[in-house]
């Protein structure tokens, strides 16, 4: 059990926090194929990464796959809100699959931006984090001429067989802090280069890390309620660090230590609580409740932007509420 060396006085709640539009919209036509379909619908990858998210939907007869070769003929097929590179997308139309895209609007709008300016002889370097599903699906839009550079040094050691064509784009859920260092990298050494119309780093991921610098300065201690996979959370966890308040990730409440709650002068500990953004608000609630029973006695929303985006679904599971399935 849970017991903390000082008291918890109040929470302090980021805002915004937790869902964004396209995670929203990913699980929700995971939910609507199999109320049409019925179960099993097969996933590829973990639909958003969060473990409460993907245990629940496997309990309602979801399967989760990370290679097409497990997914039997006639299947229904989802691919996750991180989007698919052009060889994944092929073989499953290959193969017949009735297929539900979930990749993220804004995800894809990187896609559709590769692949116009591959069209006009672009060459890219993309800012992101080798290994995430989203690089792997954003880099596959092309066979070559896509270069990863994950840090300053590798704009130094990249080679683009040509500069006079170079763009760049970057993944959605960077820290934007890092990213614009690693632009500036990229700008230094190639003057030339095309940036994207609109940053690629999205609205969700933005305003989050707005919140954790407006939250972390107030805060003894900031938790985050997001999954070791997911690369937002982990951004929003590293920040807080960054601006100097200790800062931890939890999938829930069970995961809370004791040590995380140290004295700070001998008055009550004033907790800094976010979420990642595919992480669900009943964790978020869970976690809260945990504070209070840990003596927490206020529980006060910051300031922050309010986000009003919704992606419409794809045609074929959108046309009827979930009522009406
Ligand atoms: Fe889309 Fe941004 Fe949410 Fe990723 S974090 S699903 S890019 S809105």
């Amino acid at each position: 059990s849970l017991s903390p060396v000082a008291p918890v006085g109040e929470v302090l709640l980021a805002e915004p926090r937790g869902f964004c539009a396209g995670v929203d919209r990913a699980i929700e036509i995971v939910e609507r194929a199999l109320k049409k379909y019925g179960a099993p619908i097969h996933v590829r990858h973990e639909i958003v990464h969060n473990t409460y998210v993907v245990n629940d939907l496997k309990a309602k007869g979801a399967i989760f796959i990370e290679d097409l070769a497990e997914v039997p003929a006639g299947a229904t097929l989802v691919f996750s809100a991180h989007g698919v590179s052009q060889a994944v997308r092929l073989e499953a139309e290959a193969r017949g699959f009735r297929i539900f895209d979930a990749t993220c609007p804004l995800v894809t709008k990187v896609h559709v931006e590769v692949a116009k300016l591959h069209k006009e002889g672009f060459e890219f370097l993309m800012i992101g984090h080798k290994g995430h599903p989203e690089v792997e699906g954003t880099m596959g839009q092309l066979s070559e001429g896509i270069h990863l550079v994950e840090d300053v040094a590798d704009v130094a050691r990249v080679q683009p067989a040509q500069t006079a064509k170079l763009a760049v784009v970057t993944q959605t859920t960077l820290s934007v802090d890092d990213a614009a260092e690693i632009l500036a990298a990229v700008k230094a050494r190639f003057p030339q280069v095309r940036e994207p119309k609109q940053q690629d780093i999205c609205y969700a991921t933005q305003n989050r890390q707005d919140a954790v610098k407006l939250l972390a300065p107030k805060a003894d201690l900031v938790i985050v309620v997001g999954s070791p996979t997911s690369s937002n959370s982990n951004r929003l966890r590293e920040l807080a660090e960054r601006l100097g308040t200790p800062a931890y990730m939890v999938d829930g409440p069970d995961d809370l230590q004791p040590a995380w709650f140290q004295p700070r002068a001998g008055r009550p500990l004033s907790v800094g609580l976010t979420a990642g953004a595919s992480a669900p608000d009943v964790l978020v609630r869970a976690v809260i409740e945990r504070l209070r029973a840990l003596g927490a006695v206020s529980v006060r929303k910051m300031d922050g932007v309010e986000e009003h985006i919704r992606f419409p679904l794809p045609l074929g599971l959108g046309d009827k509420s979930m009522a009406e399935l």
